[in-house]
């Protein structure tokens, strides 16, 4: 294809996600950030996504090399793929795809729609993957990109709550290559909700920013929340009492972990939130929590973007799509990016679909009961295979337990032998850890149908993270 073509291409997609996408600066009204598209009927919203994805494939054929492959290989050209249907017979794209394409083509791999002239150009940041199963893949995102997730992003905070005129944000993040605080630093931006900045600063002074800057968000992993919460209960602050109204996590299971969020919207007297995404395919909120799920004890759900994303739930043996209501693994297209615009991306977090409006009124497609972890995270543990979260959900339903725990895994003589070690409350004298011990051992067994050998260690022994927790160590071979 030639170059006027492929340019060509480029700009007949970016014209059309222009069309969808709001370019005023505030919403449209208290309720809603894009009145049309967060009530749009599902046909509506199909539609909208259709027509996008009309103008993507071509764009993807002419300055994307991996998917020009994959087509070439199953013998497709851009005119068969039409209809939200017909993406059956592109097969879904895993990250060990990405990792054998980029071993192929360094440094960037070849599965992003910029190349070095495009990035030079109208390049605005990389990110990089975290790491977690593989060695990280940075993703270069353009301008473009930028306005887009920070109008994505504000719509989604709009649902959550959070309002110019009386909300400050507080972002408890190291300013690093993750792309979750990056996409909320500048939906907040869009939304004229300010910040303060606490990005490379220690925590006993984001403690005393919070005691006296009084922002009403704070922004970090739902562990660095709990730590944070301690540190400022023993330096002589409240945080049940402090001004933050809005814990917003990413970065670990929080939202959908019920005995967590519990846990965390306690210590704050404060109501969680969370976005759900990826680097590669929804780096800004492709998902998002909403004020009237949030204000809902009970089971929670994820808003899905349904304008900008086409999400699946594929059955993960199979790969064959899943009935609404059924679980299975995330699948997302992304119908938004010009850096980074993939076909059948698998996130692969376990949820399961539903369409019912939801009491905020959007209309976009739900995940029941959030996402509770990835597929890769799973563990196996003498043939019982569970997340790590419902040990979470576990460790942090016991009242007497402290903020840290670690579960380490060991195999002796063939068999898995798991321990957990939990620190007691600050406070706690040592006559409560035997009674700490029974009751921790006794939450597992129920929760994972598994035993235990439970430590109770005094409050202050495991180590302290800023980012994600290392809560599993796993020593078997
Ligand atoms: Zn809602």
């Amino acid at each position: 294809m030639s170059a006027p073509e492929a340019e060509q291409a480029r700009r007949g997609w970016l014209e059309t996600v222009d069309v969808h996408t709001d370019a005023r600066p505030g919403p449209d009204d208290d309720r809603y950030w894009s009145r049309k598209l967060d009530t749009a009927s599902a046909d509506e919203l199909a539609a909208i996504r259709t027509e996008k994805l009309r103008a993507l494939v071509p764009y993807l054929y002419a300055c994307v090399p991996f998917y020009r492959r994959r087509f070439d290989e199953i013998g497709l050209v851009p005119g068969d793929v039409r209809e939200l249907s017909d993406l059956g017979a592109i097969p879904p794209v895993t990250k060990q795809d990405m990792a054998a394409d980029l071993a192929e083509h360094p440094p960037w791999g070849g599965y992003t729609a910029v190349d070095d002239a495009g990035w030079l150009d109208r390049g605005w940041q990389t990110f990089a993957t975290s790491g977690t199963t593989g060695a990280p893949r940075l993703f270069r995102y353009t301008a473009f990109d930028r306005e887009t997730w920070a109008w994505t992003n504000a719509r989604a905070m709009h649902a959550m709550g959070f309002r110019r005129g009386r909300d400050s944000a507080m972002i408890a993040f190291g300013y690093g290559p993750h792309v979750w605080l990056w996409g909320v630093h500048y939906g907040l931006n869009r939304m004229g909700i300010p910040i303060v900045t606490a990005g490379g600063v220690d925590s006993m002074l984001r403690a005393r920013f919070i005691d006296a800057y009084r922002p009403t968000i704070l922004a970090a992993t739902p562990s660095y929340v709990l730590y944070l919460a301690d540190l400022m209960r023993e330096n002589g602050f409240d945080p049940a009492a402090s001004s933050i109204r809005y814990l917003f996590c990413a970065g670990e299971p929080g939202f959908s972990v019920p005995a967590l969020r519990r846990r965390l919207e306690g210590a704050w007297d404060a109501q969680l939130h969370e976005f759900y995404g990826c680097t590669e395919a929804a780096p800004s909120a492709g998902g998002h929590s909403c004020a009237a799920v949030a204000a809902d004890p009970g089971e929670v759900s994820t808003h899905l973007l349904s304008d900008t994303h086409h999400w699946e739930v594929l059955d993960p043996e199979t790969m064959q799509p899943v009935p609404d209501g059924q679980r299975g693994i995330s699948v997302v297209t992304n119908l938004l990016s010009e850096a980074s615009p993939q076909l059948r991306f698998v996130v692969g977090d376990y949820t399961r679909l539903g369409r019912e409006p939801c009491g905020c009124g959007r209309t976009s497609t739900r995940a029941l009961g959030g996402f509770a972890g990835r597929a890769d995270d799973m563990l196996n543990i003498r043939g019982v295979t569970l997340f790590p979260s419902v040990l979470d959900d576990a460790v942090r339903g016991v009242a007497a337990a402290g903020s840290e725990y670690e579960v380490v895994l060991r195999r002796r003589r063939g068999l898995d032998e798991m321990t957990l070690r939990v620190e007691a409350l600050p406070a706690a004298d040592a006559a409560t850890h035997g009674p700490l011990r029974e009751a921790m051992g006794n939450a597992v067994r129920a929760a994972a149908e598994l035993r235990a050998e439970i430590e109770v260690l005094e409050h202050g022994t495991l180590p302290r993270t800023q980012l994600k927790a290392r809560r599993i160590r796993d020593l078997r071979e």
